[in-house]
């Protein structure tokens, strides 16, 4: 088929037979399959997740190199929807949905650029960005959103009687699920840990007219508590359990391979909560390579907080034993996770990419983000953890001096200016703000001011 053949056919009106396909299937190898407009989360033989599986055979009747053309030529680009970065990949995220149906903002294109100062000072000569967050609600968690959203519109078109959509959350799922519904007129219910998210991820629910239940609990008790009540009404449940979201999540490691002319990097550092990211550009770069794509696969990496790392002390028994935890409170508040839902997946994918898991902690995160801002970025605690993480792995010799290293930032770092306002004024208890820098309060004088600029310029 011809590229532009191949563009134009998903545009199918509706009624006409998919080209492609993709089901649920249980991720323990259950038979039986599912399909990705029935509401159904867990495998009803073992209770285990579903997964959502691809067609490789109808994908590969298409070459690596006319994959390639098709991505390159929708990439970024205005045809509705495939300047989407999720949906310019339709055919390998979610054929199933109809054009009509799909709920979009424009997701993933995201900068990814060399940080060539920060790499400098912390020894390593290719380092890269992947900056996800910038995006429509400020997280990456979009990426999968508009997946799921879509999904349930197309539902609701076909009869399909869902009332609502709603979530748990540590701030942007909640906030990205509110935009989508927001988009497609779908009441969205957001369950969130009362004092444990930032304002603006309070505010983002609130703006787009989600109910927003504030509760006193944390998020594995919101967690609990919506599944709860998802599994008894018309209630669709958008968390991550639902694997529609790590469809659209993969694309960050097909975007990746694609800004890099299709070639691969040798590290990719995501920071890790409820475990569905990591797990998500695992299969992403296994589905590439699959279909001849790629030929070798990065070393993946999932940072995670010391105060929430369920996950890293699995890593330490060579992840024979696995144990969930309660979470402490950490500044890397979207990662306060102490029972991932998608723990299986990730353990699954990271002993396929010969994985490793390292912890930061509250002192190192906040260090780590704040010191990366001073070349330039500008960072959320998330990415705090991944590049302390990062930084230990240099020094330890894991990650070598000339390795190309993608760290994968998760949200803008305006999302949590409360964390940088009490970082650079000294009141983050317990840690030393050691890159803190604080307006200086002067009269209106020009002396006063070039006495000031003055003493800056000798003492940096
Ligand atoms: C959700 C989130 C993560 C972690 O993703 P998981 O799939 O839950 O592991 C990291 N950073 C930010 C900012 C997030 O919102
Ligand atoms: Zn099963």
């Amino acid at each position: 088929m011809s590229q532009e053949a191949l563009a134009r056919q998903p545009n199918r009106s509706s009624g006409d037979a998919p080209t492609y396909r993709a089901w649920f299937q249980c991720i323990a190898g259950c038979p039986g399959t599912y399909e990705l407009n029935e509401i159904i989360y867990q495998c009803p033989k073992c209770g285990n997740l579903l997964e959502v599986a691809h067609d490789l055979d109808l994908l590969r009747q298409n070459s690596p190199g006319q994959w390639m053309a098709l991505f390159d030529m929708r990439y970024r680009g205005t045809e509705w929807p495939y300047g989407s970065s999720v949906w310019g990949k339709k055919e390998m995220v979610c054929p199933n949905v109809d054009n009509r149906n799909i709920v979009s903002t424009y997701e993933g294109g995201s900068n990814l650029f060399w940080a060539e100062r920060l790499g400098r000072e912390i020894g390593l000569e290719d380092l890269w960005m992947k900056l996800c967050g910038n995006s429509h609600t400020g997280s990456f968690k979009d990426l999968g959103m508009t997946v799921l959203v879509s999904m349930v519109k197309q539902m609701i078109s076909e009869g399909v009687p869902i009332q609502a959509v709603a979530c748990a959350s540590t701030g942007d799922t909640s906030a990205s699920l509110a935009a989508y519904c927001a988009a497609a007129g779908i009441q969205a219910i957001v369950f969130l840990p009362r004092h444990k998210v930032s304002v603006p991820q309070l505010i983002q629910p609130l703006a787009h007219g989600a109910l927003t239940l504030s509760l006193d609990t944390d998020f594995d008790g919101c967690m609990k508590l919506v599944q709860e009540i998802c599994a008894k009404n018309n209630i669709y449940l958008a968390n991550s359990m639902n694997s529609l979201r790590l469809e659209g999540q993969k694309t960050i490691s097909i975007e990746l391979v694609q800004q890099f002319d299709w070639d691969i990097p040798d590290v990719v550092i995501v920071p890790g909560g409820n475990l569905g990211n990591i797990s998500a550009i695992g299969r992403g770069f296994l589905l590439l390579r699959n279909l001849g794509i790629i030929s070798r696969l990065p070393r993946l990496v999932c940072a995670q907080a010391e105060r929430a790392n369920p996950l890293y002390r699995s890593y330490l028994t060579g992840f024979r034993k696995y144990k969930p935890i309660k979470a402490k409170k950490t500044l890397a508040s979207a990662i306060q996770i102490g029972n991932p839902v998608s723990v299986q997946k990730a353990i699954k994918v990271l002993k396929e990419f010969d994985g490793i898991v390292e912890q930061a902690t509250e002192e190192e995160l906040a260090n780590s983000a704040a010191h990366a801002d001073r070349t330039g970025l500008y960072n959320c605690p998330h990415t705090g953890v991944a590049l302390a993480v990062l930084s230990k792995l240099v020094k330890r010799g894991v990650i070598g001096p000339r390795d190309r290293v993608v760290v994968i930032s998760t949200a803008h770092g305006l999302k949590f200016a409360d964390f940088q306002l009490r970082y650079h004024s000294r009141r983050l208890r317990g840690i030393e703000s050691r890159h803190s820098n604080l307006p200086v309060e002067l009269p209106a004088r020009a002396d006063r001011i070039m006495e000031t600029i003055v003493r800056r310029l000798e003492k940096p």
